[in-house]
């Protein structure tokens, strides 16, 4: 199981990446205050740290300076929503090893973290390249879809959407949940959008391959099963 610190001080961020990190299988500790931050990345084992740089006290640089400094070699992806130029060129010069801006999708994030701790020599934990239902195949690195062999053009939010269904065959997914790990926290609660995007994936992979589950969600069909 992979332990990963999230250095974040915005308590609905924090909760929210916590959480969607540990349906994914990962364990997680959060930490807000810079001298915590370091204490546990110096004393405690983790395989990744998810840096903030607008943190009370002390700026997410500054940290990521002195873990190095100090010889740190943990895996780092700075998360914030600073998206000027200067700051992504600082964290990575400053040895960040990837940079994710806010507001970000949750499921970017985790392709983000799967994608390093892969990179990581020291990790040996077997991630799956292909996901399969029946004739469909999704190629998880290069991110294309084949339907029958054919390659399907698909929008990013559709990869999302269809990754999730597939890696949860069988299972019902509420509205909420197809929420949460596509679109984040950036979304309108009230809002079809869900609907509106399982349409366009039947539409181009087939009307039988998601059923409704009325009031509650969506089901992907997974022909082998059947
Ligand atoms: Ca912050």
């Amino acid at each position: 199981m992979n332990r990963i610190l999230l250095a974040e001080d915005e308590p609905r961020i924090a909760a929210f990446v916590k959480k969607g990190l540990e349906a994914n299988g990962f364990t997680v500790e959060v930490a807000s205050h810079p001298k915590t931050i370091l204490d546990m990345a110096f004393s405690e084992q983790f395989d990744l740290m998810l840096l903030d740089l607008g943190l009370p006290s002390k700026d997410g640089l500054t940290i990521l300076e002195e873990l190095r400094g100090q010889g740190m070699n943990l895996s780092i992806i700075i998360l914030t929503a600073r998206d000027d130029i200067k700051d992504k060129v600082a964290g990575l010069e400053g040895g960040a090893d990837d940079y994710v801006t806010k507001p970000f999708r949750f499921e970017e994030l985790l392709a983000r973290i799967r994608l390093r701790l892969r990179n990581n020599l020291n990790n040996f934990t077997p991630v799956p390249m292909k996901l399969q239902s029946g004739n469909i195949v999704l190629d998880l690195r290069s991110r294309q879809v084949y339907l029958d062999h054919q390659l399907i053009e698909l929008s990013n939010t559709e990869f999302m959407l269809l990754e999730i269904f597939i890696s949860h065959k069988g299972q019902v997914m509420t509205r909420q949940q197809l929420l949460d790990h596509v679109w984040g926290y950036s979304y309108d609660p009230g809002s079809n959008i869900v609907d509106v995007y399982i349409g366009y994936l039947r539409k181009k992979l087939g009307k039988n391959i998601i059923a409704t589950v009325r009031g509650i969600g969506y089901r992907w069909i997974d022909s082998e099963l059947i």
